[in-house]
């Protein structure tokens, strides 16, 4: 999916009351820094626009990645763009498994998605959420392989790459950096049904509200 839980989705495969034993790929957030600020949510121009370009890597890098973490958390998402809490730049933090079991976390600073050669363009059909459109789902086919390559807060280079869920959070947490939200990839019908369902729904976490 995405940066929203989706319920519905079983992503611990768990057996008969053996606890799920999940390989952990980066480091844990020290969820004593940073601090939870609200979510921005559709139609708040931050969304709709290409975030600007990271070019300086200092402390208040750093605290935006702890407060994007902590957001992230408070919100129960599994991605967040530096967008959804409304600051025009290009960062997004995760902690999100994949279909094998593996919890991955971390950040990325100026993501590129890497083209796939068309062999490796195999689509993955799932349900996909955001915290920007909250408590709405939409089926969105993404290919379920994706590699990102971008910086870490230091400015080193770095690729990361993931398949199945995992693989869908680095496509969606890359498109909110361009100002794409993924009910802008749905066809009219469903991206009117997902606006529908937000707008009878209530989120669970604070949201900016729109002017
Ligand atoms: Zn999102």
């Amino acid at each position: 999916m995405s940066d929203q839980h989706d319920h519905d989705h079983d992503h611990e495969h768990v057996h008969d009351g053996e606890a799920p034993v999940m390989k952990v790929v980066g480091e844990e957030h020290d969820r004593s820094k940073g601090t939870a600020r609200p979510i921005t949510v559709v139609g708040n121009p931050v969304l709709h626009r290409e975030c600007k370009d990271v070019t300086v890597f200092d402390a208040a890098l750093s605290e935006l990645i702890d407060d994007m973490f902590m957001s992230m958390y408070a919100a129960e998402g599994v991605g967040l763009a530096a967008n959804q809490i409304g600051v025009d730049t290009k960062v997004f933090v995760y902690d999100c498994p994949d279909d094998d079991n593996t919890r991955h976390i971390g950040h990325v600073i100026n993501p590129v998605l890497e083209e796939l050669p068309a062999a490796r363009r195999v689509l993955d059909d799932g349900n996909e959420g955001c915290l920007s459109v909250p408590t709405a789902y939409a089926e969105l086919p993404r290919p379920d392989y994706a590699a990102v390559t971008g910086q870490d807060k230091d400015g080193n280079p770095i690729r990361v790459e993931g398949t199945g869920f995992f693989a869908r959070c680095l496509q969606h947490e890359t498109d909110h950096l361009y100002g794409y939200l993924y009910i802008d990839r749905l066809s009219k019908r469903d991206r009117k049904d997902a606006l529908k369902q937000m707008a009878e729904g209530t989120a669970k976490y604070a949201t900016v509200p729109n002017a």
